[in-house]
Formats: C-alpha cells, sequence, structure tokens
C-alpha cells in the first residue's frame, strides 16, 4: 500500500456483554434485571481500531432489535459489505449500507460509531469535532426513578440531589391504574418542590382518552413532561394531545430517524424529540432529528437506549453538537450498571456528565473486564482464575 492510499476496514468483530444493573429497571413493557451489549470493534489496516456499541431495552420488548440479532446482522450482512472498504470515510460507508440494508438501525449505529471512533483517533480529533463541531462541553443528565416504589424513588431523588448528581427525575409509569400513577407522581413532585423537575415516561402504554385524562391530571400535581404517552404510530393522537397545550409532550419510540421527524414536526405532533442515536440509525440521522425538530420550532431532548459507556459517550458527541438541548439528557445509561468496563469511568459532576476531549470517543475499554463479562468466554477462563 503506498503512503497515498487512505487504510482499509479490515475485520469486524461482534461480541455480547451481559452486565448487571444496581436494581430492576421497571418500564410499562418489560423489567430489566441486568443489561446486554453488542460491542462492536472496527480494526483498520493502518491499525486503529474503533469500537461502537448497540444495545437494546428489554431484549426485543422495546424494539425490532435485540443485541443478539444485531451481532447476527453484522456478522453475516453488515462485514462482508464493508471489510476492504476505505476506513477513513465513514459516510461513504454508511451510505453503502444504507442502500444495502433496510433498517436495522441500532446495528448501523454501532458501525457509524466505530468508524468515527477509528477516524477520529487517526485525525486526533473528538468524534463531536468530526460530526459539526460541539457546541457545549458537559451535557445535563437526568435520573429515572423505576423502582416502582414510591418511598424508596423519593429516597433515590434525594440521595441524588445530595450528591449534586441529577436534579431532573423521570418515571416510568403506565403498567399501573391512571390514578396510582398519578398519586406516585405527585408525592414525589410534592417531595421534591421546586429543588428538582419531575417528568414521566409512559413508554406507549396508554390509548388516547386514558392519555388525555392523564396529560390533566400529570399538569395539576406539578409533572413537567409526559414521554410517549400512545403508541407509537399514532402520530395524529400525538398531535391531537399536543394540541391540548396542557403539558409538554414528547416523542420518543414514534422517532425513527429524519422522515419520522420531518412527519411529526409537519403535524405538530410533539412539543419535545427525544433524540436517540441508535433509533435514529447513527450519529449523523440522529443529528438530522435534532435539526428538524429545531428549526420547527420543537425543543430537543439527548435519550438513551440504556446504553453502556460506549453508545452512551457516542451519544454525548452528537448531543454535544446539537443546535439546543432544552430538556437535557438522560445518558445515565452506565450509572445502572455495577460494573465498569472502561479504563477511566466517564465523569458525572455537578448534574451533568463531561464529553470527554480526547481523539475519537475519548474513551478506552478495558480488555479483563470485557473478556470477564463476554457471553461466550469459556469456563476455563475462570478455572483458571480461582486456581
Ligand atoms: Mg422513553
Amino acid at each position: 500500500m503506498s503512503l497515498r492510499e487512505n487504510p482499509t476496514i479490515l475485520g469486524i468483530e461482534t461480541i455480547i456483554l451481559d452486565l448487571p444493573t444496581i436494581r430492576p429497571h421497571v418500564l410499562a413493557m418489560a423489567t430489566m434485571h441486568s443489561q446486554t451489549i453488542c460491542l462492536v470493534r472496527i480494526t483498520c489496516s493502518d491499525g486503529i481500531i474503533g469500537i461502537g456499541e448497540a444495545t437494546t431495552i428489554g431484549g426485543l420488548a422495546y424494539g425490532p432489535e435485540s443485541p443478539e440479532t444485531i451481532k447476527v446482522a453484522i456478522d453475516s450482512y453488515f462485514a462482508p459489505l464493508l471489510e476492504g472498504l476505505d476506513a477513513a470515510r465513514p459516510a461513504m460507508a454508511m451510505a453503502l449500507l444504507a442502500r444495502h440494508v433496510v433498517g436495522n438501525n441500532f446495528a448501523k449505529c454501532a458501525i457509524e460509531t466505530a468508524l468515527l471512533d477509528a477516524q477520529g483517533k487517526r485525525l486526533g480529533l473528538p468524534v463531536s469535532e468530526l460530526v459539526g463541531g460541539r457546541r457545549v462541553d458537559a451535557l445535563p443528565v437526568l435520573w429515572t426513578l423505576a423502582s416502582g416504589d414510591t418511598a424508596r424513588d423519593i429516597a433515590e431523588a434525594e440521595q441524588m440531589l445530595g450528591m449534586a448528581r441529577h436534579n431532573a427525575f423521570k418515571l416510568k409509569i403506565g403498567k399501573r391504574p391512571l390514578e396510582q400513577d398519578v398519586a406516585h407522581v405527585g408525592a414525589i413532585k410534592a417531595a421534591m418542590g421546586s429543588r428538582a423537575s419531575v417528568r414521566v415516561d409512559v413508554n406507549m402504554a396508554w390509548d388516547e382518552a386514558t392519555a388525555r385524562r392523564g396529560l390533566a391530571m400529570l399538569a395539576d400535581v406539578g409533572c413537567d413532561l409526559v414521554e410517549q404517552p400512545i403508541i407509537r404510530h399514532n402520530r395524529d393522537g400525538m398531535a391531537r394531545l399536543t394540541a391540548l397545550g396542557l403539558i409538554a409532550v414528547m416523542a420518543d419510540e414514534s422517532l425513527t430517524g429524519p422522515a419520522s421527524a420531518m412527519d411529526f414536526a409537519r403535524s405538530a405532533a410533539a412539543d419535545v424529540f427525544a433524540v436517540k442515536i441508535e433509533q435514529s440509525g447513527g450519529l449523523d440521522a440522529a443529528r438530522a432529528v435534532a435539526q428538524i425538530g429545531h428549526a420547527a420550532g420543537i425543543a430537543l431532548y439527548g435519550g438513551t437506549m440504556l446504553e453502556g459507556a460506549i453508545g452512551t459517550i457516542a451519544s454525548a458527541h452528537a448531543f454535544a453538537t446539537f443546535p439546543a438541548l432544552e430538556w437535557g439528557t438522560e445518558l445515565f445509561g452506565p450509572l445502572l450498571l455495577t460494573e465498569e468496563i472502561l479504563e477511566e469511568p466517564l465523569a458525572y459532576r455537578d448534574f451533568a456528565l463531561a464529553v470527554p476531549t480526547g481523539p475519537g470517543l475519548g474513551i478506552a475499554l478495558d480488555e479483563d473486564r470485557v473478556a470477564r463479562f463476554r457471553r461466550d468466554r469459556t469456563t476455563s477462563q475462570f478455572a483458571l482464575q480461582g486456581a
């Protein structure tokens, strides 16, 4: 290879990691007791390795992809398309994937993340500076109170306020009868007062009539925002609920990339967009969703699929470039895990997450920890360690 040639993509490795969580995380559609990550490693001919992550909520409970299907899709279909391509042109690789692979947004995001990490390392630039330039160096991060138990949630919120880690809280509701859910939210808001913002995520659990009542009742108890109250495909219903003007309505599950963002903007079907890099199909697509929302006067919020450290930092790099971030972010995924897989943990302080300044994603994996949590680890590894 001459010096003038760009490096090529040599190989793509996918690894399933199972990481334990600090407590059960209760959502309308699933209760999570651990988090499973599909880690992607792209090796380039110049010796640079980029990392990416695809993570879902509750296996297949949230969307059509799971960590296991993502691994199979990348191994069987993405890798043969990408191997041998110019590694220094992530946008070209992503355009090729867009032509040959329908959907599979989470897998595409993991690949784009790894390509951008490698390219950033190659050029000595943080990913945020590669994809448009960062506007901020730290991002506000809320915390989700998802034990479902009111007293336990209030104690957890007090602890977070005391640590100056979070001053906005999201409650997962929609599993219990409406009156019970609203009483739970109201009690937490009453305990917090003006010290913290309290918001809810219904994860599509309500029909539209229940949502109409729910929005009014939640506004009455001081809740600031309702996330995805109804099923993802009912855009007209979201527009009707938004038009009530009772409380801010956020679209999350409905936003599956720039085209859906355009639909929502055109129909004024949300006050706020929860932008997620995986759901959007990558960092570039997430930035398009944000730009469409911003142009339509829709406020922005940086969402999470409860990614581990890699996906969280990839999201942070993208969100740091957004034109606005009126509702902050929920990039707390790594804080939900009991085990660290980075050499240096992410920096959460003063109610915010610092966006790394090093090349690429600006993080490094602890390979011993990765080996320990990979699903396909051999028992002999443990036998040796125990010996
Ligand atoms: Mg949500």
